[in-house]
């Protein structure tokens, strides 16, 4: 069990009292509060370094931190130690007779997974094991857009190095946005989109899939097989249902999903009844790779749907369903497509790494993975001018959190509103 200090919890009696001391004597900063109805407190989150103080104040005489302010004054009331696995960790801790206040991880603020250990057990020190949120929600998020439905799916947990996905962005802006794990990976999604129309079904990519030896699948945080396939199933699709899948370009963790292997080895296309279209030149870098981008482009991802004559390739922006509109960015590959869809004067944009997470929709926050960065910056400034100005409802391929929303814009300073389900 890696264990890491997440945060300590102080009991608060007088809210005003304890922000004089930790903010204008200690000169820290606390961020918003959060209520946690269910404890009946409202917590004070006060980061320090990489580790966090968390002024609890009661909202209630009946919440446990007020009874603990009253029988013994305010004062440290947990310790929260940060695990990767906590029912891992739980299990570990209950083999070894350690008294538990909670047996099974429940949730906690934020989405996050929380247990306590006895006091007993830890030597008066109440602790919490907390597991951050894992990004393997699988629920899909449906959305109408003019006559087209559109849900996104989820192939799950994918963890790449936070520096490679920042650029030249520093980690000490990165991690305030996407914090990184003891390996200092951050954690993403792989989320494909499915498209229903009067024309048939369309997935624009296809996620990771489940080829990946081993070694290569630690590395990059993939776990498990079938993810994308249970994620459909919440769907109510099945792999039979896609007449079309279209591919922003034909990086692993975005087209890796696009085949897959037989009981007997073979490798064939996952999705059985759709034709799988492809930009030409892309298909091109992907079958000749250089030394930098070797470890991206996985031949058995792709070339076996030319051998399955499923593929087909275009060569020039254009509409490859109507309303499915595919426009070429380049930057993060020479041929990285983003895929427009228009239905009912309504736009929404599936912008795969060109803004694969909601950390990244400030200009100059590019991935270290491009090829092209000055690309990315010309083409990602225009079209973010563009996506708030005209409302654009934008899919974040790999955000951990949030699947799609809107770019907004309030006194120089950009955020998304996120789509509700
Ligand atoms: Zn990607």
């Amino acid at each position: 069990m890696r264990a890491v200090l997440d945060h300590i919890g102080i009991a608060v009696g007088d809210l005003q009292k304890a922000t004089a001391f930790y903010l204008d004597a200690l000169g820290l900063e606390v961020e918003p509060p959060e209520e946690v109805p269910s404890q009946k407190v409202r917590a004070h989150f006060i980061p320090v370094g990489r580790s966090a103080l968390e002024l609890l104040e009661p909202t209630s005489p009946d919440s446990t931190i007020a009874k603990f302010v009253e029988k013994r004054g305010p004062g440290v009331h947990h310790v929260t130690l940060r695990v990767e696995n906590i029912q891992a960790a739980l299990d570990q801790l209950k083999a070894r007779g350690v008294r538990l206040i909670d047996e099974a991880p429940r949730p906690g603020a934020e989405g996050a997974l929380v247990a306590f250990i006895h006091p007993a057990a830890a030597h008066g020190v109440l602790v919490e094991l907390k597991q951050k949120p894992e990004h393997t929600e699988i629920r899909p998020l449906r959305t109408s857009l003019g006559g087209f439905q559109l849900i996104s799916v989820n192939d799950g947990a994918l963890k790449l190095d936070g520096g490679a996905m920042f650029g030249t962005v520093p980690r000490v802006m990165w991690e305030k946005r996407i914090p990184a794990d003891d390996r200092h990976r951050i954690g993403l999604s792989s989320r494909p989109l499915v498209v229903e129309a009067d024309w048939g079904r369309m997935l624009i990519d296809c996620g990771c899939g489940d080829k990946m030896a081993p070694k290569q699948a630690d590395i990059y945080g993939i776990e498990g097989s079938g993810r994308l396939d249970r994620s459909l199933e919440a769907a109510g699709l099945g792999l039979d249902a896609f007449d079309v899948v279209l591919a922003s370009h034909l990086h692993f963790d975005h087209f890796g999903g696009a085949t897959m292997r037989t009981g007997s080895g073979a490798l064939v296309p996952r999705f059985p009844k759709a034709e799988y279209v492809i930009r030409a030149a892309e298909w091109e870098d992907a079958t000749h790779p250089h030394e930098r981008n070797r470890a991206s482009y996985i031949a058995d991802d792709f070339v076996p749907l030319k051998a399955a004559g499923v593929a087909s390739f275009y060569e020039n922006d254009q509409e490859i369903r109507p309303g499915v509109r595919v426009v070429r960015t380049g930057g993060h590959t020479g041929q990285h497509t983003v895929i427009y869809v228009e239905s009912g004067g309504r736009t929404a944009v599936f912008t795969a790494d060109l803004i694969p997470t909601t950390a990244h929709i400030d200009d100059p926050w590019i991935m270290g993975y491009d090829l092209f960065p000055m690309e990315t910056l010309n083409f990602k400034r225009r079209f973010i001018r563009e996506a708030i100005d005209r409302e654009y409802l934008i899919f974040f391929e790999h955000d951990p959190l949030v699947p799609a929303g809107y770019i907004r814009e309030k006194d120089g300073r950009r955020f998304v509103e996120p789509l509700r389900g």
